[in-house]
């Protein structure tokens, strides 16, 4: 039974990232490599932080009422579907959390491959974002980086928004500097973002594991 999950960090509270307020986890390591990736620290599946469910359900647990969503990002939370999946269930006992998650791979190859966790997951889930990012596809959408990718509403707990763009982004403080949060409405934000504000003499969190709230570029 797999009872850690590895992550590059996590965040207590956004906007930007599903329905609501949400708290996010990116889990560390993804086995496809789209170009143009906002994240490519995370694609090892080495050199995040392990995390036992338990610690994980504790933190969430923890959190103010009006956190009612977890999102799941990364890396491929796919990848690491029994140890989320055992984490969903855990945290669903104590409070009806709202649950998307993000994935590389499209609903159909999913379901083809018949991975009894992974189908799991999917079943717990109230809205899959998925299909690999394609830059050159990139577009203005909500919480989507490409027109490729899809958003699948698995239950009737949202309704899908009449607005289909951008949720924007977050910027938050962080101890070291200045963190951003979201799936950036144009192409290349983040070198052109982090750019700018080096230039105006505004220090970057740096993507580390340590640093519990910066993006993870979807
Ligand atoms: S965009 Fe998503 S699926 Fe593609 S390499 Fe990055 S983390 Fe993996």
């Amino acid at each position: 039974m797999t009872t850690t999950i590895e992550i590059s960090r996590v965040a207590d509270r956004t906007a930007v990232l599903g329905p609501g307020l949400r708290a996010v986890i990116w889990v560390r390591g993804c086995p496809l490599r789209c170009p143009g990736c906002v994240a490519p620290e995370d694609l090892p599946f080495v050199g995040g932080v392990t995390r036992t469910i338990d610690d994980l359900a504790g933190w969430l647990g923890g959190l103010p009422s009006d956190i009612t969503g977890l999102t799941l990002s990364g890396g491929e939370p796919m990848a690491q579907a029994a140890g989320l999946s055992a984490l969903v269930e855990r945290i669903r006992a104590d409070r009806d959390w709202s649950v998307m998650s993000f994935t590389g791979w499209t609903v159909e190859h999913l379901r083809r491959q018949q991975d009894a966790d992974q189908i799991r997951l999917l079943g717990q889930l109230d809205i899959l974002v998925d299909g690999p990012y394609v830059a050159a596809r990139h577009a203005d959408l909500l919480w989507r980086g490409s027109t490729n990718q899809r958003l699948h509403f698995l239950t009737d707990r949202h309704a899908p928004s009449v607005q289909d763009t951008s949720a924007g982004i977050e910027l938050q403080l962080a101890e070291d500097g200045v963190q951003w949060v979201g799936v950036p409405p144009v192409p290349d934000f983040r070198a052109g973002f982090e750019t700018a504000m080096r230039a105006q003499g505004v220090e970057i969190a740096p993507f580390t594991p340590t640093n519990p709230t910066d993006e993870g570029g979807r």
